[in-house]
């Protein structure tokens, strides 16, 4: 079986539309997205409903969920994405906050936990970055595999069972490359597969992860799309330059 796992696309419909196109030509079995399919970019709706059409599981996003609860307050949030949020707000319909008030905060699969944020208290919207965001985020579920987005960063946190000497069972966290990853079966994992709309790594292409829990193998795709379409559109929308800026920097 082959999952496609897509994150983050905020409202960037021409990343996700390049990232559908490559998924036709890989027959994957299923897609599933960890959230966030509204705010900073400028097609929120849109994107919405193509995501509504192409996924057969959906968790909500931070960003999802402040845009379609008002009385969530926006202050902790920084300047741009607060600016954004206040716009895709008011370009959202209804029936569209309605839908995207509906959306689970985490789905258990059999092959995955799905979960926006940590998998620590998911309406915390916690980042899973460091060590031992992990270790938290491995203490709060039991999965074998989390599947976690947030951060718009590929990653691999790996809890590796090693056996100790008078101690017995030890655990320990340790970070694996993302990129190209084949899972042991004695270790959970972590896994992040970037964000298809607005990376912050360095690398400005979309991103998404393949999965094949059968094989255990796990890699990152790399789609290049019209980021000065993206960006004419964030700017046409008087939305923050920064926005448009980040996405051809990929930070
Ligand atoms: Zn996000």
């Amino acid at each position: 079986m082959k999952l496609a796992i897509l994150a983050d696309v905020h409202g960037n419909l021409e990343a996700l539309t390049a990232v559908l196109e490559d998924l036709e030509k890989k027959s994957v079995d299923r897609v599933s997205f960890l959230g966030d399919a509204v705010g900073y970019g400028a097609d929120p709706v849109p994107c919405l409903e193509m995501l509504e059409k192409s996924v057969s599981r959906f968790v909500a996003g931070n960003h999802d969920h402040a845009a379609a609860h008002e009385q969530v307050c926006l202050e902790d949030l920084n300047e741009d994405a607060a600016v954004a949020l206040q716009w895709t707000r008011c370009v959202i319909p209804p029936d569209a906050k309605d839908r995207l008030r509906r959306l689970p905060m985490d789905f258990h699969d059999d092959e995955a936990y799905l979960v926006h944020g940590s998998p620590f208290k998911p309406d915390r919207w916690e980042y899973v970055l460091s060590a031992q965001d992990a270790d938290k985020g491995f203490g709060a579920c039991e999965s074998r595999v989390t599947l976690v987005g947030h951060t718009h960063i590929p990653a691999a946190h790996v809890e590796v069972e090693c056996k100790r000497l008078f101690t017995g069972m030890m655990r320990r966290i340790e970070m694996a490359d993302p990129e190209s990853l084949q899972l042991e079966p004695r270790c959970r994992y972590i896994l992040n597969p970037g964000s298809v709309g607005q990376p912050r790594d360095g690398d400005p292409r979309a991103a998404y992860a393949i999965f094949d829990p059968q094989a255990g193998r796990y890699t990152i795709q790399r789609v290049s799309y019209d980021v000065e379409k993206a960006c004419t559109k964030i700017r046409k929308a008087g939305l923050p330059e920064d926005l448009a800026e980040r996405l051809k920097s990929g930070n």
